[in-house]
């Protein structure tokens, strides 16, 4: 079996199917990025996580041209940046990242951030169905999203976004969110899955368990989500470990595991709140 037929996929309310586990591109220099993406490609993903704001889409584009892949066997997300919210610049940004992963079509396109402060995200959603009911791309939904962002777009919007993209590793559990979006059908994919690699991975809890499996504590932590049914995009710019956050289809964490990775939450972010985070 090769590894991108073993990475199981989750279906969404509108009955698009995303890998469940993917690769992010957030600060992979641009100049890298085809490279970084070929060896992902290489290694077995099939779904690619890049945004506007990442200056990368080019680099994710070309990749994927150069794979001998078809373009409907790699899953590829963007998001619209906050600058561009409103109704006519979403459709002017959505062109515009087009143009430049050289597609047709994505498979999701988000809003990175809600940017309350500004209360444009209704609008902006209203563009996101029309590029949605067009065809350009096959799923909608969010990123950054509160419930109280989320219960706006329920009782105003007409489509409910797919999936909601937002920070989520054993220290920051989100488990309000993820329990409200399960019953509504809305997708939960966590960014930083990995925390962005830094103490948590020397947890002892998780170095423990990690010891156990034979795996690694990063293999361990991205094998915890997919069994709590997130999507998760982990980023590496290393080779090894780009084969190794996708070799976690092999083992499974015991009921016991998984509840001591549950008391590890602490509720600490390593990125910003998406209640104030305005940056244009
Ligand atoms: P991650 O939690 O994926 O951590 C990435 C860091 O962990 C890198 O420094 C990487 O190092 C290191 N790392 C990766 N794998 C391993 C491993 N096996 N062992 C040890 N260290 C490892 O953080 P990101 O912030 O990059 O999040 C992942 C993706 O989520 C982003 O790339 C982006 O696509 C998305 N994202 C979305 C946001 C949003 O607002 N919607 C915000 C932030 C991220 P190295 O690269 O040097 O190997």
């Amino acid at each position: 079996m090769t590894h991108a037929t073993a990475v199981p996929t989750v279906a969404l309310h509108d009955g698009i199917e995303i890998p469940q586990l993917g690769f992010g591109v957030f600060l992979v220099p641009p100049e890298d990025t085809r490279e970084v993406v070929e060896e992902a490609l290489g290694a077995g993903y099939r779904h690619i996580d890049t945004a506007a704001a990442y200056g990368n889409e080019r680099g994710v584009g070309e990749a994927i041209a150069a794979s001998g892949l078809g373009r409907e066997e790699v899953f590829v997300t963007t998001k619209l940046w906050n600058a561009s919210q409103g109704f006519d610049s979403t459709l002017a940004a959505f062109e515009k990242s087009l143009g430049r992963l050289g597609m047709e079509y994505v498979d999701l396109y988000l809003i990175h951030w809600p940017v309350p402060s500004r209360d444009l995200y209704l609008e902006t959603w209203g563009a996101f169905e029309q590029i949605h009911e067009e065809g350009r791309a096959r799923t909608i939904g969010v990123s950054n999203f509160r419930i109280e962002d989320l219960e706006r777009l329920e009782k105003e919007a007409h489509r409910r976004p797919s999936v909601n993209q937002i920070e989520l590793h054993p220290r920051l559990q989100q488990r309000e969110l993820r329990a409200w979006q399960a019953e509504r059908e809305i997708a939960t994919e966590a960014w930083s899955p990995l925390a962005k690699g830094g103490e948590l991975l020397s947890d002892t809890t998780i170095g423990e368990i990690a010891a156990r499996y034979g795996k690694t504590p990063a293999q361990v932590i991205l094998r915890w989500h997919l069994q709590l049914g997130n999507v998760v995009i982990p980023k590496s710019v290393t080779p090894a470990r780009i084969r190794d956050n996708i070799e976690i289809f092999d083992f499974e964490l015991s009921d016991g595991d998984m509840q001591a990775i549950e008391r590890l939450d602490s509720g600490e972010r390593t990125g910003p709140d998406p209640a104030v985070f305005v940056e244009p």
